[in-house]
Formats: structure tokens, sequence, C-alpha cells
């Protein structure tokens, strides 16, 4: 494969390995169910079944796309000598059950097969499991905080432990779990008080500090004052601005709640801005016409304590597709589910997008657009104390799909390329507030921040605020690669912070 078509392709994976893979998995994330347990379709010693012939028409499908597009190895490591199209993947490893080679033969004469073939079978196995219906503890998230016990941030198994939830004593539910919570938590580790990024252990620097400590002073209140929802009632929200979302802008709003719950005396407002962002379904049709669907949103109240109006959850599963390729140019997230207090807010914004007022603590706005759209909507506004960036893999070192260099003629790299970031970041920089970045992998972290160095108005423009390496809470189950089954990362492996030069000292407050 030429190399700017495995970039191209690399390229496209990206945009969807870090997601949850299917929209109807999603249903699985729903708050517990009070139901009573019904009985599973696989016990847990029967979770292992070849993709062709599993029980779940929705890997059997996966199957199906890895056999169009992933092309065999050991075909492809003959392609250099004979120029031979490289077969595509047909025959199904009998140890990890994925459709790994052309050919049996080829799977034999594969001797590298044996570095991938246990971490598939273990997603193999993880995904049965995820369908088995057996009762789901791991998802069943805890809710307030108590407030005599502080919540410890070293790594998953004390924040598990010291959140109360459901004991993760299987390495499989701690997979499962870590990549349900990974974009919440990682936001809520770097921001709190008890982070394990600090001036100690170096991640984080001194101009670091100073950001984090405005942050934290909206985030805890002065320290001494008691943190609960009384001392909320007078705080400027939190503006957390989720940039290039994709899966992140599709996780149901009580995950994301288990951010706002780190911090009971804090109000935040969710912003998912991106053009791959999820909106609501359209409203469900009703007897009536509007009126009536306004006067059931008036009705509503916020003191419902499970506010999870789905109107998906009367609907068949027929209109979802059963699987969706993570690979090329991947289509926008499915619509999420229209919750109860869901309104557009086109009029507001002048792009498509909804507001949902979740709980008292909690709002969240998706925009289907491009950021710098929307800048200067919010541009007098920013804060340091109270606003911060978060993008999730936004794949800056790589080649713009779209964009090439009038110079060269090449692909433009996407955190120049005015198609993706290359507008976005001076004004994120401008505006002083934090700018945290993840990354799927070591390469992919060293990738992007690289190419920081290379773009006019941002290289010499910035300070470090978290230095780069790896991510506490990063998900901890592999993402399998359609295109090239031994392609495998974990969503938010790293992460990093930069925030915009300060320059004139006469401009600077008391914290900055
Ligand atoms: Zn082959
Ligand atoms: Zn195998």
């Amino acid at each position: 494969m030429p190399t700017r078509t495995l970039l191209r392709r690399i390229h496209s994976t990206r945009q969807q390995i870090p997601l949850l893979p299917t929209r109807s998995l999603f249903s699985l994330f729903k708050r517990a169910p009070s139901k009573p347990e019904s009985k599973p379709i696989l016990s847990q010693d029967d979770l292992f079944h070849p993709f062709s012939v599993s029980p779940f028409p929705a890997l059997v499908a996966r199957g199906e796309a890895i056999k169009s597009l992933a092309p065999c190895p050991i075909c492809a490591s003959h392609h250099a000598r004979t120029k031979a199209q490289p077969r595509a993947v047909a025959f199904e490893c009998p140890d990890c059950g994925w459709p790994t080679h052309c050919t049996e033969e080829h799977w034999r004469a594969d001797k590298d097969h044996s570095k991938y073939c246990s971490r598939l079978r273990e997603v193999n196995e993880d995904e049965h499991d995820l369908r088995s219906g057996r009762r789901l503890r791991e998802f069943e998230l805890p809710g307030l905080q108590d407030t005599e016990a502080a919540i410890s941030f070293s790594n998953w198994d004390v924040f598990w432990y010291t959140r109360n939830f459901p004991s993760m004593d299987a390495e499989r539910s701690r997979r499962h779990a870590s990549k349900l919570l990974t974009y919440p938590i990682t936001i809520g580790s770097v921001m709190h008080q008890y982070s394990p990024l600090t001036l100690g252990n170096q991640r984080l620097t001194p101009e670091g500090s100073r950001s984090l400590a405005a942050l934290r002073l909206t985030l805890h209140g002065p320290t001494g004052t008691p943190e609960t929802e009384e001392a909320s009632i007078d705080k400027p929200q939190m503006r957390i601005f989720i940039l290039g979302a994709r899966a992140e802008s599709s996780l149901p709003p009580h995950v994301w709640e288990q951010l706002t719950l780190l911090f009971p005396a804090a109000l935040f407002h969710l912003y998912f801005i991106g053009p791959q962002v999820s909106l609501p379904k359209p409203p469900a049709p009703t007897t009536g016409d509007s009126p009536s669907e306004a006067a059931s949103q008036t009705t509503s109240t916020s003191s419902d304590p499970q506010p999870e109006a789905e109107s998906s959850a009367s609907k068949p599963d027929e209109e979802k597709p059963i699987y969706l390729p993570n690979v090329y140019e991947p289509p926008t997230p499915a619509p999420i589910s229209r919750h109860k207090r869901t309104r557009s807010s086109i009029e507001r914004y002048g792009v498509p997008s909804y507001t949902v007022p979740y709980t008292p603590q909690l709002t969240i706005t998706g925009m289907q657009c491009n950021y710098h759209e929307v800048h200067g909507q919010f541009q007098d506004t920013f804060d340091p104390y109270t606003d911060l960036f978060f993008m999730f893999s936004p794949g800056f070192g790589f080649p713009s799909p779209t964009s090439t260099s009038d110079l060269t003629g090449e692909p433009l790299l996407q955190v120049a390329s005015p198609t993706e970031w290359g507008l976005v970041l001076p004004l994120l920089l401008a505006t002083k507030c934090p700018i945290f970045v993840t990354g799927f992998s070591p390469t992919d972290v060293e990738r992007d921040v690289k190419s920081l160095s290379l773009v006019p108005g941002v290289a010499g423009e910035f300070d470090w605020v978290i230095t780069p390496g790896e991510n506490a809470f990063g998900s901890e189950k592999w993402e399998v690669a359609d295109f090239d089954p031994r392609v495998m990362v974990k969503t938010n492996w790293g992460i990093w912070a930069i925030r915009g030069k300060r320059r004139d000292v006469r401009e600077r407050r008391s914290a900055f």
C-alpha cells in the first residue's frame, strides 16, 4: 500500500477508533434497569465465538466488514516483491476468532500473528460479554459523593473504590468501565484539586499550576469552604468546550453527570462543538403538533431524579445500522436520544444545535459546526477562572484529508489546515484559557506535540500547562482497526495541555 494511502487510512481510522463501535451498544449504558434480572444469553465461560458464527448479528457484521477492508498481512509483505495486490482476509484464526489472513496457509506462515492473537481474543470475548445479557454492574454508576469521603485520583482502582463503585474485581469489568468513563473522568481528574498531575511529578508546570489554581477556585471554592450544593448557588458556571467532539458527544448525559458529581459545589456547562457532533433525534410525532411538545417540556420538573425520557426506548432497533466499520470518512454518529428537556438552540447559535439542562448542576449544549464558526459568539466572554478547552485525539499531526499546500501540493497537517485546526488554535491561545489534549498512543501524542512547532501563530506562542505523558484515566480496552486488526490503540492513552503565552506584564491579573 502506498504510504499516502496508508496515512489516509490511518488518519481516517483515527476518527473512529476511539469511538464506541455502534449506536446500539449505547443502550447498554443506560441507567441500571430496575426490572428483575433476566437469564444471560451467554454464560461467562462461553464468551469466545469466531465472528462468523457469533450469536450476535452486529459481531457477524463486523467480521464481514473486516473481510471487505483488511488485506492479508502475508500477501502484503510479498507485495513489494511481486506487485500483486494483497488478497483480503477471509480465514478466521481459531484462537482469536478474527478474520486475519487470506487463507489458513498464510495464517500458518505468519510468525507475527502470535503478537496480536491474545489481545484480539480478549476483545472478542469483551464484545460478546457486553451483549451476553448478564447484569453489567460496572455500568451502575454511583450517585452523590459522601461529603466526608475524599476521592482519590491515583488510578482507576482507587478512584472506583473511593467513589463507591460496585467492586471491579474482573479485568473485563475494568476495561468496560474505563472505556465508558474515560471522557468525563479524564476531565475531572486533571481539574480536581487531588489531580495525579502535580508539580511534584513534573506533569504540571509552574505556569500550569497558576492556570489550574484559577479553575480550582471556581470548582472548589476558597480553601476551607464546604463543598456543598448550597455553596454553588451564586457561582459562575464552569464552561468546558469539547472541540472536535465525536463519540463523546453521544455518551448518555448520566455518564457526563459523573464529572459533575466530583465537584459538588460547582456548576457545569459542557459545549460539544464539531462537524461530527451527535444531534438529538427529531421530536417524536405527537397527536397534536409542536404546542403539545412544548407543554410536555415545560411540565417536566428539575426535581426528577432520573430524567431519562428515551424516545428510542419504545422503538425497535431496525433503523440502526448493524455495524458501522471504523474506517474512511466516518459518518456523524447517529442521533442521540431526545431528553424531555432537550430544546433546539439554532436561533441562539445559528448552527444546528441543542441544549439540555440535565440537572441543576449540568447543562449540555451540542453544536454541529466547525469551532471557528461560533468562536465570535464567545470570544469576549472567556475567563481563565471558569473556562477551558478539551480536544480528545484531535489528530493535529495527521495529514488533512481535504486541504493541500499551495506550495508543494502535499496534504497540510491538520494542525495547520484551514479545514481542521489551522484557524482554531490561534483563537484558543488568544483566550489564555488552558487547552487539554489527549492522544491514543505514545506515537500519537508525540506526533501531535511535534506538529505544534511547525505552525506560525502556534509555535512559540504557548506555555506548557501539563507536560505530555500517560493519562491515568485512559480506557484500558484495546480498540481494533477494521482495516487492519493488527492496529490497536487505547482511547485517551495520553494527555498534555498548553495555554497562550502571556507577554504583557501590565495586563496580568493576580493569578496570572
Ligand atoms: Zn495472504
Ligand atoms: Zn489469532
